[in-house]
């Protein structure tokens, strides 16, 4: 148990029943992981069920300047949610209540807390679709999606979160309750805050509801997998099909470790002795689709698949997306420390992505494995280490750097998807410049004077020093 200033845990407790108060270590230590390799422990976790409780928390922490690390289902894979300061883990897991359809404006109306995967369920319910669904959509809540603008296989035609989210309620730093945007589609009145707070990972705000736009739901869908000899070949069949005319809904691909690695966890029927291999899924009218699949096939053979399978029905279809869902669970029996990257360049410069990570890998002798929704040019190279091998990580801070001076080189970005976080930000100005990056401290000291909202994570700095509540 920790001795937790007396004055600020009465405060707290006047605000949440203690049953809804964490104190102990073991308590504790279960809220300092994400799914990332960080670890740091909080001094204090609350689990606040409605906005009132989260703004009155709020304004404790400014008035006793202690940190807040506002918390979803913890899968982050950068660090945005670790307490790397202490104070307060704010648990929005039991913001779980709100998953209302509004079918007649095609919108859903949702608690930050619910899973994504049931907001999937309930629109298909209705005929209707919302698109973004990255692959841990079974166990992250919309609240983490919307603050990590997440996207996922579905992002190449669909497009990521931001593009779905049209208002919200926020707990700003300050604790005050402000409404973004709305349920109209259009709605241009003054700065854009839905979109500035969206993908802002937890630093300029609690989003408490969000209005989410949803789509008729695709009539039908086929999807064909195809394996390639040469890695190089996979890419170029990716471009030759992008640029076809043919936008597929899906496009994904896993190099030979990964296949590998699948096929050992969980056997899935896939050619272990392929270099690389890529799913397409295309979606729309049933006679449009059955055109279009067929011209990925040819095009894919044309690049030099050495085989092509089309799935026969939907059976088939789920079970080649099961072995793609596979592939993060079955890389993390490969070693005991996984670093997951997101670098994504322009489609154009898929191959040649390929080619430079071919090079970090051999230049620095990691077990580097890429899989990723290579048709938005967002490869997902993986290392396979341990972290207590303190001469392989160094090696493994260079390759890293090596993958995001690669990515900034042929005109990507540090991060497709999985946020900065902690992890990434020490390499935010290689990709922003000096100004570029004061222009968006500027945004988070305007909205944050006291620093109380996740400190430590996107900027390359601790922030100010805060009262411990220990
Ligand atoms: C196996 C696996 C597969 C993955 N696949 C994908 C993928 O395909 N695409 C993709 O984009 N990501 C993927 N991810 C990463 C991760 O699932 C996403 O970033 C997800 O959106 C995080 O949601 P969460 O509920 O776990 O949020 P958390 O990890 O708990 O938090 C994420 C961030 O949001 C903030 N936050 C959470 N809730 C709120 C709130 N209500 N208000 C303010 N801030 C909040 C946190 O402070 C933190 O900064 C994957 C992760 C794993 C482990």
């Amino acid at each position: 148990m920790i001795i937790i200033e007396q004055e600020i845990l009465t405060k707290i407790k006047q605000i949440i029943p203690p049953e809804r108060i964490f104190l102990d270590l073991s308590e504790r230590y279960s809220y300092s992981y994400d799914a990332s390799f960080g670890q740091y422990l909080p001094d204090i976790v609350v689990q606040p069920l409605n906005t009132e409780e989260i703004s009155q928390l709020v304004k404790l922490a400014n008035h006793y300047l202690f940190p807040v690390y506002p918390r979803g289902a913890a899968t982050s894979l950068s660090g945005g949610p670790l307490p790397v300061e202490g104070g307060m883990v704010l648990d929005m897991s039991r913001l779980n209540k709100k998953l209302m359809i509004d079918r007649e404006n095609l919108l859903a109306i949702v608690s930050p807390g619910v899973i994504t995967a049931n907001i999937h369920k309930e629109a298909e319910k209705v005929g209707l679709f919302y698109p973004p669904d990255p692959s841990s959509s079974h166990v992250a809540t919309i609240g983490g999606n919307l603050l990590e603008n997440s996207s996922g296989p579905k992002g190449l035609k669909y497009g990521t979160t931001k593009e779905y989210v049209i208002g919200l309620e926020v707990v700003t730093p300050l604790g005050d309750v402000i409404r973004t945007g709305g349920k109209t589609v259009k709605n241009v009145t003054g700065y854009d805050l839905t979109r500035l707070i969206v993908g802002s990972e937890g630093t300029l705000g609690i989003v408490t509801e969000a209005i989410l736009r949803l789509i008729p739901k695709p009539q039908a869908r086929k999807t064909l997998l195809a394996d390639f000899d040469r890695l190089v070949d996979s890419g170029q069949a990716i471009t030759k099909i992008l640029s076809s005319g043919i936008l597929p809904s899906a496009m994904e691909m896993m190099d030979n470790a990964c296949i590998r690695a699948v096929e050992k966890f969980s056997p899935s029927g896939l050619p272990i002795n392929a270099e690389a291999l890529i799913i397409i899924e295309v979606d729309g009218h049933p006679a449009a689709i059955d055109e279009e699949i067929k011209k990925c096939e040819d095009l894919c053979k044309k690049a030099g698949a050495s085989n092509v399978r089309v799935a026969k029905n939907e059976e088939e279809r789920l079970s080649i997306w099961n072995a793609r869902k596979m592939v993060s669970p079955a890389i993390t029996q490969m070693g005991p420390t996984k670093i997951s990257e997101d670098a994504t360049v322009p489609r154009s410069q898929i191959p040649a992505m390929m080619e430079r990570l071919k090079q970090i890998r051999d230049k620095y002798q990691l077990n580097l494995v890429v899989f990723g929704h290579a048709g938005d040019g967002n490869l997902h190279p993986n290392i396979i280490t341990d972290k207590r091998n303190i001469e392989e990580m160094k090696k493994v801070e260079n390759a890293v750097s090596e993958i995001f001076e690669a990515a900034i080189q042929l005109g990507g970005t540090l991060s497709g998807e999985h946020g900065i976080g902690l992890l990434k930000s020490p390499y935010m100005e290689m990709e922003l410049g000096g100004t570029g990056l004061l222009m968006m401290k500027k945004i988070k000291e305007a909205w944050d004077p006291n620093n109380i909202l996740n400190p430590g994570k996107i900027f390359p700095s601790h922030g100010q020093t805060k009262v411990a509540l220990t």
